[in-house]
């Protein structure tokens, strides 16, 4: 093999693992991006939720001080009943009785749903905070996790970092930018070996004048379909 293509097949070994170790690191934002959405999409649930009880509970409120007017009225109108004058204006104030009292029925069903509602929507803002607290406790424990991870694989890249330029000593420029951009272009495979006469990389066969040049050992051989560097495994 040659000597060069010996020491890509090292170097190659050490871009697997950081590539494998940068995975995670890469992985890791788009998780929590995902997470997070989902919070948001829960903590706007739970508000409206919120917003919508609130909303019914003012309601509420409004329609105690009417029914409180209502009844103010209907003394007010009982009292006069006393002092009118004439048998019109006595019909004129039975028929306002009969009105506000038509009112205060309509007040008082519609408190009664209010008093309901009420109720339904207390039950589902509960439910609401109940998933939104499960989830924010969920999300904190996957940050916590998550920088747990970073902090390991940063570690674990600039470890398996450390001995590449060493690896890398005598390779010459030309050949380590192709195979660092093969590397990129083919999967994390820009080195492979030739098996059956075949590419292990994209199992084109190889022409038997470079198989007789890769069994010379003096040249570099690529694989004229793929590019990537050839050697024989035995
Ligand atoms: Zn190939």
């Amino acid at each position: 093999m040659h000597p060069d293509v010996r020491k890509l097949i090292e170097v190659q070994k050490v871009d697997r693992e950081v590539a494998r170790f940068r995975k995670d690191l890469i992985s890791l934002p788009q998780e929590q991006a995902k997470r997070e959405g989902k919070l948001k999409n829960q903590r706007a649930v739970t508000e409206a939720a919120a917003k919508a009880l609130k909303d019914s509970e003012v309601e509420a409120q409004a329609n105690e001080v009417s029914l409180m007017q209502v009844d103010e009225e209907l003394k007010k109108l009982e009292a006069r009943l006393n002092s009118v004058k004439n048998n019109a204006e006595y019909q004129a104030t039975l028929l306002q009785i009969e009105s506000v009292k038509a009112e205060r029925g309509r007040l008082e069903e519609e408190g009664l749903n209010l008093i309901e509602r009420i109720e339904s929507l207390k039950a589902s803002k509960d439910e609401h905070d109940v998933v939104l607290r499960d989830l924010e406790a969920v999300f904190a424990e996957f940050l916590e996790e998550a920088k747990k991870i970073r902090a390991e694989r940063e570690a674990q890249v600039a470890e398996v970092e450390v001995g590449r330029d060493e690896l890398l000593k005598g390779i010459p420029e030309a050949m380590l930018s192709k195979y660092e951009r093969l590397f990129d272009a083919r999967g994390s495979t820009a080195v492979c070996p030739v098996e059956g006469g075949n590419c292990t990389g994209c199992y084109s066969s190889i022409e038997p004048n470079l198989l007789v040049r890769l069994q010379g050992k003096s040249t570099v051989v690529n694989c004229s379909s793929c590019q990537r560097f050839l050697y024989f495994s035995h």
